[in-house]
């Protein structure tokens, strides 16, 4: 999960970052209240939306009264940011900056390791900067075991080439940086820009974090930073029903027991859908082994309620559980759904006991079902079908 910039400043206040006082408004009228209440020469109103680039798009103005904040939140709130909707600004404390620098540390799961990026040219975006300067970018490798402790946050500033009456005011905000990474969860903690102000003090002016869901469990705080508002609808409804499924742009439900399978189906659908004119997947769905009547029936109707799906592909292994228990599962879920169930179905069965699973398939007659054989057919038909709907 990607924090907001306004969750991600609490978390760096909560583990000691420097971060200046910041206060979330979704009215300019509330804009308005927070710049009296920072006060100050300057407060800057920033929205926010998990994107980055959001000062090049006109979402962060620095404003000199309440009046001023009040009008730029106007101008931010609803607006468009690269496809995301501006519900809310944060109006944070000015800052005068003398310096602007970039810090992150990530997961690199290639190298099974943490990687630490560090620069004296913030500001910028850093994917330009790591092109078009790459030596003025310091990449260090940060072994998960240890992390960034005193000695490798040293190595950090000396590689990123800070002035050595920096290097130890530096080297503490990035311990304490490690800090918010660790205690977390995170698998990215990002800073552009870090920025030494002109009374001397290294602040966090922006930051960005995204939390391993993995870790969730260890952390029951986490929960309350969740944001419906920017999760696809249909995501949000599958996850109330307990279902492991992510919206993708295509036409094809699909739905599997297994995470491999349906991983492969996808692959599969997205291959066949070539002939007919670049059809491919609507979603990823596992609904797991057991394959009951009550879990195919919540897949079904999560697919069924997402507007771009033509068709579904239901893919079942029988395994453990038998195809038999499966297709009396599918027969109950199309039962269950009813009148729901408005586009083609096309299901492919196989392993364990699957010609009786077949049978009762056969036997329900369903007149949205067609059964295929093997797993390419199937695709095929799925994606056949979707072209011919579209
Ligand atoms: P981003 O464009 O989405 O990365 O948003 P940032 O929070 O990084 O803000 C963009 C730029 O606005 C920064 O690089 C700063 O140059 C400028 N900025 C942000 N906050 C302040 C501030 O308090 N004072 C001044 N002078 N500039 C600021
Ligand atoms: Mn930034």
């Amino acid at each position: 999960m990607d924090l907001y910039e306004y969750q991600a400043r609490d978390m760096f206040e909560k583990h000691g970052v420097p971060v200046l006082p910041g206060i979330v408004a979704e009215t300019p009228a509330e804009a308005r209240a927070a710049a009296e209440k920072l006060g100050g020469a300057v407060v800057v109103v920033k929205a926010q939306v998990k994107v980055g680039g959001r000062g090049k798009a006109g979402g962060v103005k620095l404003a000199r009264s309440p009046e001023e904040a009040e009008q730029h939140a106007a101008a931010i709130l609803g607006m468009d940011i690269k496809g995301h909707t501006v519900n809310r600004v944060m109006i944070a404390a000015g800052a005068a900056i003398a310096e602007e620098f970039y810090f992150s540390v990530l997961l690199d799961r290639a190298e099974r390791r943490y990687l630490a990026m560090c620069s004296v040219e913030g500001g910028m975006e850093i994917e330009e900067l790591a092109v078009e300067r790459p030596e003025a970018l310091a990449k260090v490798a940060v072994d998960p075991l240890v992390g960034i402790d005193a000695a490798k946050a040293a190595e950090i500033v000396d590689e990123a080439g800070f002035p050595e009456e920096l290097k130890a005011q530096v080297a503490d905000v990035i311990q304490a940086l490690w800090t918010v990474y660790a205690e977390e969860d995170a698998t990215l903690v990002e800073v552009n820009p870090l920025v030494r102000t002109e009374d001397g003090a290294i602040i966090a002016l922006d930051g960005k974090v995204t939390l391993d869901a993995n870790a969730d469990f260890r952390h029951p705080d986490h929960e309350a930073l969740e944001d419906d508002s920017e999760t696809d609808p249909l995501e949000t409804e599958a996850k109330s029903l307990d279902l492991n499924y992510v919206k993708l742009d295509g036409s094809v439900g699909i739905i599997g027991n297994g995470a491999g399978l349906v991983m492969s189906t996808l692959d599969v659908v997205a291959y066949a859908g070539e002939q007919f004119g670049g059809i491919k997947p609507a979603n990823f769905l596992d609904i797991g082994g057991g394959a009951s009547a009550a879990v195919m029936a919540n897949g079904l109707h999560v697919i069924l309620h997402d507007p771009q799906v033509k068709s579904v592909f239901v893919n079942v292994f029988g395994g453990i559980t038998s195809c038999i228990e499966v297709a009396n599962g599918i027969v109950g879920a199309l039962e269950t759904i009813g009148d729901e169930a408005t586009k083609p179905l096309v299901v492919r069965l196989d392993g364990n006991a699957v010609e009786e699973g077949r049978a009762i398939l056969a036997a329900a007659n369903h007149p949205l079902v067609t059964i295929v054989d093997t797993m390419d057919g199937a695709a095929a038909k799925a994606a056949e079908l979707a072209a011919a709907a579209a």
